[in-house]
Protein backbone atom coordinates (compact mmCIF):
# COMPACT_ATOMS: atom_id res chain seq x y z
CA UNK A 1 0.00 0.00 0.00
CA UNK A 2 1.29 2.99 -1.09
CA UNK A 3 -0.23 6.55 -1.34
CA UNK A 4 0.34 10.60 -1.48
CA UNK A 5 -2.15 13.42 -2.45
CA UNK A 6 -5.52 12.27 -4.43
CA UNK A 7 -7.47 13.42 -7.20
CA UNK A 8 -11.59 14.24 -7.21
CA UNK A 9 -13.43 12.83 -10.05
CA UNK A 10 -16.23 11.67 -12.19
CA UNK A 11 -16.64 8.06 -13.93
CA UNK A 12 -15.56 8.16 -17.94
CA UNK A 13 -18.19 6.66 -20.37
CA UNK A 14 -19.24 3.02 -19.75
CA UNK A 15 -18.37 1.45 -23.49
CA UNK A 16 -16.17 -1.53 -22.20
CA UNK A 17 -12.83 -1.02 -24.39
CA UNK A 18 -11.10 -4.21 -24.93
CA UNK A 19 -7.45 -3.47 -25.36
CA UNK A 20 -4.50 -5.68 -26.80
CA UNK A 21 -6.83 -8.82 -27.79
CA UNK A 22 -9.28 -10.77 -27.20
CA UNK A 23 -10.04 -14.73 -25.79
CA UNK A 24 -8.90 -14.62 -22.06
CA UNK A 25 -8.71 -17.93 -21.61
CA UNK A 26 -4.62 -17.95 -20.54
CA UNK A 27 -3.58 -18.67 -17.71
CA UNK A 28 -1.37 -18.84 -14.15
CA UNK A 29 -1.22 -18.56 -10.50
CA UNK A 30 -3.69 -20.15 -7.89
CA UNK A 31 -2.00 -22.56 -4.83
CA UNK A 32 -1.02 -25.25 -6.21
CA UNK A 33 1.07 -27.84 -4.38
CA UNK A 34 4.59 -29.19 -6.81
CA UNK A 35 7.88 -28.84 -6.71
CA UNK A 36 10.28 -25.53 -6.56
CA UNK A 37 10.78 -24.31 -10.30
CA UNK A 38 13.35 -21.73 -10.92
CA UNK A 39 11.14 -20.85 -14.16
CA UNK A 40 7.81 -20.45 -12.27
CA UNK A 41 6.41 -17.46 -12.89
CA UNK A 42 4.50 -16.92 -9.51
CA UNK A 43 5.54 -14.82 -6.59
CA UNK A 44 7.85 -17.00 -4.87
CA UNK A 45 9.54 -15.97 -1.18
CA UNK A 46 13.31 -15.54 -2.84
CA UNK A 47 11.44 -13.02 -5.08
CA UNK A 48 9.95 -10.77 -2.06
CA UNK A 49 13.52 -9.08 -1.07
CA UNK A 50 13.90 -7.49 -5.08
CA UNK A 51 10.70 -7.17 -6.53
CA UNK A 52 10.16 -4.04 -4.84
CA UNK A 53 13.42 -2.30 -6.16
CA UNK A 54 13.25 -3.61 -9.56
CA UNK A 55 9.65 -2.85 -10.14
CA UNK A 56 9.02 -0.07 -12.50
CA UNK A 57 7.44 3.25 -11.17
CA UNK A 58 6.45 4.86 -14.96
CA UNK A 59 5.48 3.92 -18.46
CA UNK A 60 9.08 5.06 -19.19
CA UNK A 61 10.62 2.48 -17.48
CA UNK A 62 7.59 -0.34 -18.34
CA UNK A 63 9.08 -1.94 -20.80
CA UNK A 64 6.77 -3.70 -23.89
CA UNK A 65 2.94 -4.30 -23.79
CA UNK A 66 2.60 -1.45 -26.31
CA UNK A 67 -1.05 -2.36 -27.36
CA UNK A 68 -2.04 -1.86 -23.00
CA UNK A 69 0.32 1.09 -22.50
CA UNK A 70 -0.65 3.06 -25.30
CA UNK A 71 -4.45 3.65 -25.01
CA UNK A 72 -4.13 3.21 -20.67
CA UNK A 73 -1.77 6.61 -21.06
CA UNK A 74 -4.55 8.45 -23.38
CA UNK A 75 -6.95 7.58 -20.72
CA UNK A 76 -5.41 8.63 -17.88
CA UNK A 77 -4.29 11.93 -19.51
CA UNK A 78 -8.20 12.17 -20.87
CA UNK A 79 -9.41 11.34 -17.27
CA UNK A 80 -7.00 13.69 -15.63
CA UNK A 81 -7.70 16.55 -18.45
CA UNK A 82 -11.94 15.96 -17.13
CA UNK A 83 -10.87 15.98 -13.57
CA UNK A 84 -12.67 12.31 -13.67
CA UNK A 85 -11.63 9.16 -12.07
CA UNK A 86 -10.05 6.95 -14.38
CA UNK A 87 -12.97 4.21 -15.76
CA UNK A 88 -12.46 0.51 -13.72
CA UNK A 89 -9.28 -1.58 -15.49
CA UNK A 90 -9.29 -5.32 -15.35
CA UNK A 91 -5.71 -6.79 -16.02
CA UNK A 92 -5.22 -10.17 -17.26
CA UNK A 93 -2.73 -12.37 -18.30
CA UNK A 94 -0.47 -15.19 -17.15
CA UNK A 95 1.15 -14.03 -13.71
CA UNK A 96 4.76 -12.40 -13.60
CA UNK A 97 4.09 -10.47 -16.92
CA UNK A 98 3.61 -7.13 -15.04
CA UNK A 99 -0.08 -6.67 -14.00
CA UNK A 100 0.90 -5.18 -10.23
CA UNK A 101 3.30 -3.15 -11.60
CA UNK A 102 0.86 -1.59 -14.09
CA UNK A 103 -1.58 -0.75 -11.68
CA UNK A 104 1.06 0.60 -9.34
CA UNK A 105 2.26 2.46 -12.07
CA UNK A 106 -1.37 3.84 -13.45
CA UNK A 107 -2.18 4.80 -9.81
CA UNK A 108 1.43 7.22 -10.27
CA UNK A 109 0.80 8.53 -13.16
CA UNK A 110 -3.07 9.58 -11.35
CA UNK A 111 -0.99 11.41 -8.75
CA UNK A 112 -3.33 9.38 -6.66
CA UNK A 113 -3.23 6.53 -4.23
CA UNK A 114 -3.65 2.97 -4.30
CA UNK A 115 -4.80 0.65 -2.18
CA UNK A 116 -3.66 -3.32 -2.25
CA UNK A 117 -5.47 -6.53 -1.71
CA UNK A 118 -6.57 -9.53 -3.30
CA UNK A 119 -9.62 -11.83 -3.96
CA UNK A 120 -9.12 -14.35 -1.44
CA UNK A 121 -7.94 -11.71 1.03
CA UNK A 122 -11.48 -9.85 0.80
CA UNK A 123 -13.49 -12.56 2.66
CA UNK A 124 -16.77 -11.05 3.41
CA UNK A 125 -18.67 -8.41 2.55
CA UNK A 126 -18.16 -6.16 5.19
CA UNK A 127 -14.42 -6.49 4.42
CA UNK A 128 -14.80 -5.13 1.21
CA UNK A 129 -17.18 -2.48 2.36
CA UNK A 130 -14.62 -1.31 5.36
CA UNK A 131 -11.89 -0.78 1.96
CA UNK A 132 -14.32 1.22 0.10
CA UNK A 133 -15.57 3.44 2.67
CA UNK A 134 -11.55 4.11 3.28
CA UNK A 135 -10.86 5.13 -0.28
CA UNK A 136 -9.50 8.47 -1.36
CA UNK A 137 -11.41 10.59 -3.64
CA UNK A 138 -10.21 9.32 -6.85
CA UNK A 139 -8.17 6.24 -5.59
CA UNK A 140 -6.90 3.06 -7.10
CA UNK A 141 -8.10 0.03 -5.65
CA UNK A 142 -6.13 -3.35 -6.57
CA UNK A 143 -7.88 -6.56 -6.30
CA UNK A 144 -5.41 -9.29 -7.51
CA UNK A 145 -6.60 -12.79 -8.13
CA UNK A 146 -10.39 -10.86 -8.94
CA UNK A 147 -11.89 -14.30 -9.94
CA UNK A 148 -11.30 -15.58 -6.46
CA UNK A 149 -14.09 -12.91 -5.04
CA UNK A 150 -17.07 -14.88 -3.25
CA UNK A 151 -20.28 -14.07 -4.82
CA UNK A 152 -21.47 -12.12 -1.84
CA UNK A 153 -18.30 -9.98 -1.96
CA UNK A 154 -18.95 -9.68 -5.94
CA UNK A 155 -22.67 -8.43 -5.17
CA UNK A 156 -21.07 -5.38 -3.09
CA UNK A 157 -18.83 -4.35 -5.40
CA UNK A 158 -21.37 -4.09 -8.46
CA UNK A 159 -22.76 -1.06 -6.87
CA UNK A 160 -19.95 0.40 -5.83
CA UNK A 161 -17.94 0.14 -9.04
CA UNK A 162 -21.31 1.72 -10.99
CA UNK A 163 -22.57 4.19 -8.50
CA UNK A 164 -20.33 4.83 -6.30
CA UNK A 165 -22.72 3.52 -3.45
CA UNK A 166 -23.09 0.55 -0.64
CA UNK A 167 -26.09 -0.72 0.50
CA UNK A 168 -26.11 -1.88 3.79
CA UNK A 169 -29.20 -3.79 5.43
CA UNK A 170 -30.08 -2.89 8.56
CA UNK A 171 -31.55 -5.05 11.50
CA UNK A 172 -32.91 -8.60 10.54
CA UNK A 173 -36.55 -9.93 9.71
CA UNK A 174 -39.16 -7.38 8.67
CA UNK A 175 -37.75 -4.27 10.26
CA UNK A 176 -34.68 -4.60 8.37
CA UNK A 177 -33.95 -1.54 6.03
CA UNK A 178 -31.59 -0.67 3.81
CA UNK A 179 -29.11 2.21 3.80
CA UNK A 180 -27.19 3.85 1.10
CA UNK A 181 -23.70 5.04 1.28
CA UNK A 182 -21.86 7.19 -0.85
CA UNK A 183 -18.43 6.23 -1.22
CA UNK A 184 -15.31 8.43 -2.89
CA UNK A 185 -15.36 7.67 -6.60
CA UNK A 186 -12.25 5.44 -7.58
CA UNK A 187 -11.00 2.96 -9.85
CA UNK A 188 -11.05 -0.64 -9.72
CA UNK A 189 -8.08 -2.17 -11.28
CA UNK A 190 -8.81 -5.76 -11.30
CA UNK A 191 -6.18 -8.65 -12.34
CA UNK A 192 -6.33 -11.91 -12.71
CA UNK A 193 -5.06 -14.71 -14.75
CA UNK A 194 -7.84 -16.35 -15.48
CA UNK A 195 -10.61 -14.03 -17.18
CA UNK A 196 -12.51 -16.97 -18.56
CA UNK A 197 -13.59 -17.42 -14.51
CA UNK A 198 -15.03 -14.10 -13.93
CA UNK A 199 -18.70 -13.91 -13.75
CA UNK A 200 -20.24 -11.61 -16.71
CA UNK A 201 -21.89 -9.19 -14.45
CA UNK A 202 -18.34 -8.37 -12.92
CA UNK A 203 -16.48 -8.68 -16.47
CA UNK A 204 -19.05 -6.06 -17.91
CA UNK A 205 -18.27 -3.48 -15.41
CA UNK A 206 -14.82 -2.70 -16.45
CA UNK A 207 -14.63 -0.29 -18.91
CA UNK A 208 -10.81 -1.11 -19.72
CA UNK A 209 -10.02 -4.72 -20.04
CA UNK A 210 -6.11 -5.32 -21.17
CA UNK A 211 -4.69 -8.37 -21.89
CA UNK A 212 -1.01 -8.84 -21.41
CA UNK A 213 1.12 -10.47 -23.37
CA UNK A 214 4.30 -12.60 -23.13
CA UNK A 215 7.23 -10.50 -23.59
CA UNK A 216 9.60 -10.61 -26.93
CA UNK A 217 13.54 -12.07 -26.13
CA UNK A 218 14.46 -8.05 -27.16
CA UNK A 219 12.21 -6.52 -24.69
CA UNK A 220 13.33 -9.25 -22.02
CA UNK A 221 17.18 -8.37 -22.60
CA UNK A 222 16.04 -4.82 -22.10
CA UNK A 223 14.58 -5.27 -18.85
CA UNK A 224 17.69 -7.39 -17.70
CA UNK A 225 19.74 -4.38 -18.79
CA UNK A 226 18.12 -2.45 -16.09
CA UNK A 227 17.58 -5.34 -13.30
CA UNK A 228 21.02 -5.90 -13.91
CA UNK A 229 22.07 -2.12 -13.42
CA UNK A 230 20.12 -1.95 -10.16
CA UNK A 231 21.19 -4.50 -8.56
CA UNK A 232 25.13 -4.01 -9.55
CA UNK A 233 25.17 -7.39 -11.70
CA UNK A 234 27.76 -7.15 -14.29
CA UNK A 235 26.23 -9.28 -17.16
CA UNK A 236 27.77 -8.74 -20.80
CA UNK A 237 25.75 -8.80 -23.82
CA UNK A 238 25.83 -12.15 -24.36
CA UNK A 239 25.06 -12.98 -21.05
CA UNK A 240 21.33 -11.49 -21.44
CA UNK A 241 20.82 -12.51 -25.13
CA UNK A 242 21.13 -16.21 -23.41
CA UNK A 243 18.96 -15.37 -20.26
CA UNK A 244 15.91 -13.49 -22.14
CA UNK A 245 16.02 -16.54 -24.42
CA UNK A 246 15.57 -18.95 -21.51
CA UNK A 247 13.19 -16.30 -19.19
CA UNK A 248 9.60 -17.85 -20.76
CA UNK A 249 8.55 -14.56 -22.41
CA UNK A 250 8.43 -13.40 -18.34
CA UNK A 251 9.94 -10.22 -16.53
CA UNK A 252 9.50 -12.04 -13.02
CA UNK A 253 11.48 -15.66 -14.41
CA UNK A 254 14.53 -13.02 -16.09
CA UNK A 255 14.78 -11.63 -13.31
CA UNK A 256 15.23 -14.52 -10.95
CA UNK A 257 17.46 -16.11 -13.47
CA UNK A 258 19.74 -13.09 -13.63
CA UNK A 259 19.60 -13.26 -9.95
CA UNK A 260 20.52 -16.58 -9.70
CA UNK A 261 23.33 -16.62 -12.13
CA UNK A 262 24.70 -13.35 -10.21
CA UNK A 263 25.54 -15.79 -7.43
CA UNK A 264 26.75 -18.80 -9.50
CA UNK A 265 29.14 -15.84 -11.56
CA UNK A 266 30.27 -14.69 -8.49
CA UNK A 267 31.36 -18.19 -7.12
CA UNK A 268 32.52 -19.70 -9.91
CA UNK A 269 33.52 -16.79 -12.46
CA UNK A 270 34.97 -13.91 -10.81
CA UNK A 271 31.17 -11.87 -10.76
CA UNK A 272 30.48 -11.67 -14.86
CA UNK A 273 27.79 -13.22 -16.44
CA UNK A 274 29.04 -14.12 -19.86
CA UNK A 275 27.60 -15.88 -22.35
CA UNK A 276 29.58 -19.68 -20.97
CA UNK A 277 28.66 -18.49 -17.25
CA UNK A 278 24.97 -18.10 -18.26
CA UNK A 279 25.07 -21.31 -20.23
CA UNK A 280 27.37 -23.07 -17.48
CA UNK A 281 24.37 -21.82 -14.55
CA UNK A 282 21.78 -22.87 -16.47
CA UNK A 283 22.79 -25.95 -17.01
CA UNK A 284 22.99 -26.55 -13.10
CA UNK A 285 19.65 -24.80 -12.56
CA UNK A 286 18.48 -27.78 -15.34
CA UNK A 287 17.24 -24.83 -17.40
CA UNK A 288 17.19 -25.94 -21.53
CA UNK A 289 17.49 -23.51 -23.86
CA UNK A 290 13.77 -22.81 -24.68
CA UNK A 291 13.32 -22.03 -20.46
CA UNK A 292 11.78 -25.93 -20.12
CA UNK A 293 12.80 -27.30 -16.73
CA UNK A 294 12.65 -30.51 -15.33
CA UNK A 295 8.72 -30.68 -14.72
CA UNK A 296 8.24 -29.08 -18.22
CA UNK A 297 10.20 -31.58 -19.71
CA UNK A 298 8.17 -34.57 -17.54
CA UNK A 299 4.89 -33.93 -18.60
CA UNK A 300 5.67 -33.93 -22.19
CA UNK A 301 7.84 -36.90 -22.02
CA UNK A 302 4.59 -38.56 -20.36
CA UNK A 303 2.34 -37.43 -22.79
CA UNK A 304 4.90 -38.78 -25.53
CA UNK A 305 5.36 -42.00 -24.00
CA UNK A 306 2.47 -42.89 -21.89
CA UNK A 307 0.08 -41.63 -24.16
CA UNK A 308 1.67 -41.54 -27.67
CA UNK A 309 1.54 -37.66 -28.10
CA UNK A 310 -2.12 -37.49 -26.82
CA UNK A 311 -4.51 -36.31 -26.94
CA UNK A 312 -4.84 -36.94 -22.97
CA UNK A 313 -7.34 -35.77 -20.85
CA UNK A 314 -6.04 -32.84 -18.56
CA UNK A 315 -7.42 -34.64 -15.06
CA UNK A 316 -5.89 -38.04 -16.86
CA UNK A 317 -1.99 -35.82 -17.49
CA UNK A 318 -2.31 -34.44 -13.90
CA UNK A 319 -2.54 -37.83 -12.09
CA UNK A 320 0.45 -39.53 -14.42
CA UNK A 321 2.67 -37.04 -13.37
CA UNK A 322 1.03 -36.24 -9.68
CA UNK A 323 -0.09 -32.47 -10.28
CA UNK A 324 -2.99 -30.52 -9.88
CA UNK A 325 -4.83 -30.16 -12.88
CA UNK A 326 -5.44 -26.50 -11.95
CA UNK A 327 -1.57 -26.14 -11.77
CA UNK A 328 -0.91 -27.21 -14.75
CA UNK A 329 -3.45 -25.50 -16.69
CA UNK A 330 -2.51 -22.28 -14.88
CA UNK A 331 0.95 -22.61 -14.00
CA UNK A 332 2.76 -25.44 -16.78
CA UNK A 333 0.63 -24.86 -20.07
CA UNK A 334 0.63 -21.31 -21.60
CA UNK A 335 4.21 -21.51 -21.82
CA UNK A 336 4.31 -24.21 -23.20
CA UNK A 337 1.23 -23.22 -25.97
CA UNK A 338 2.88 -20.08 -26.80
CA UNK A 339 6.08 -21.41 -27.97
CA UNK A 340 4.08 -24.10 -30.02
CA UNK A 341 4.99 -27.47 -27.92
CA UNK A 342 1.27 -27.88 -26.71
CA UNK A 343 -1.92 -27.91 -28.06
CA UNK A 344 -5.29 -27.82 -26.44
CA UNK A 345 -7.96 -29.62 -28.77
CA UNK A 346 -11.44 -30.69 -27.93
CA UNK A 347 -10.04 -34.15 -26.61
CA UNK A 348 -7.42 -32.90 -24.62
CA UNK A 349 -3.70 -32.00 -24.85
CA UNK A 350 -1.34 -33.06 -27.91
CA UNK A 351 2.34 -32.72 -28.03
CA UNK A 352 3.25 -31.19 -31.20
CA UNK A 353 6.28 -31.97 -33.75
CA UNK A 354 8.63 -29.35 -32.72
CA UNK A 355 8.23 -30.61 -29.12
CA UNK A 356 9.20 -33.73 -29.46
CA UNK A 357 12.05 -32.40 -31.92
CA UNK A 358 13.17 -30.27 -28.60
CA UNK A 359 13.30 -33.75 -26.34
CA UNK A 360 14.87 -35.91 -29.02
CA UNK A 361 11.48 -38.14 -28.80
CA UNK A 362 8.82 -39.57 -30.83
CA UNK A 363 5.26 -41.27 -30.25
CA UNK A 364 5.04 -44.36 -31.64
CA UNK A 365 2.45 -43.26 -33.93
CA UNK A 366 1.92 -39.57 -34.65
CA UNK A 367 -0.79 -38.04 -32.65
CA UNK A 368 -3.72 -37.13 -34.42
CA UNK A 369 -4.09 -33.31 -34.23
CA UNK A 370 -7.90 -32.56 -34.36
P1 LIG B 1 2.04 -9.90 -12.13
O1 LIG B 1 1.30 -8.95 -11.22
O2 LIG B 1 1.50 -9.92 -13.52
O3 LIG B 1 2.22 -11.29 -11.56
P2 LIG B 1 4.30 -8.18 -11.52
O4 LIG B 1 3.74 -6.85 -11.89
O5 LIG B 1 4.38 -8.51 -10.07
O6 LIG B 1 3.53 -9.34 -12.30
O7 LIG B 1 5.74 -8.28 -12.21
C1 LIG B 1 6.77 -9.10 -11.71
C2 LIG B 1 8.11 -8.41 -11.80
O8 LIG B 1 8.49 -8.36 -13.16
C3 LIG B 1 8.10 -6.96 -11.34
O9 LIG B 1 8.59 -6.82 -10.04
C4 LIG B 1 9.04 -6.26 -12.28
O10 LIG B 1 10.34 -6.24 -11.74
C5 LIG B 1 9.07 -7.11 -13.50
N1 LIG B 1 8.29 -6.53 -14.61
C6 LIG B 1 7.04 -6.87 -14.96
N2 LIG B 1 6.66 -6.21 -16.06
C7 LIG B 1 7.69 -5.43 -16.42
C8 LIG B 1 7.91 -4.50 -17.50
N3 LIG B 1 6.99 -4.29 -18.44
N4 LIG B 1 9.10 -3.86 -17.55
C9 LIG B 1 10.05 -4.11 -16.63
N5 LIG B 1 9.91 -4.98 -15.60
C10 LIG B 1 8.75 -5.63 -15.49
Amino acid sequence: MRGDEDRAGDMAGKAATTVGGEGARDAVAIDGAGEERIVSARLVPEDYAVEGSLRPRTFEDYVGQDKVKEPLRIFIQAALGRGEALDHVLLYGPPGLGKTTLAHIIANELGTSIRVTSGPAIERPGDLAAILTNLEQGGVLFVDEIHRLGRPVEEVLYPAMEEYALDIIIGKGPSARSLRLNLPRFTLIGATTRAGLLTSPLRDRFGVVCRLEFYAPAELEQILRRSAKILGVTVDGGGVTEIARRARGTPRVANRLLKRLRDFAQVRAAGVITRPVAVEGLRLLEVDEMGLDRIDRRMLETIIQKYNGGPVGLDTLAAAISEEAQTIEDVFEPYLMQIGFLQRTPRGRVVTDSACQHLGMRPKEMPRLL
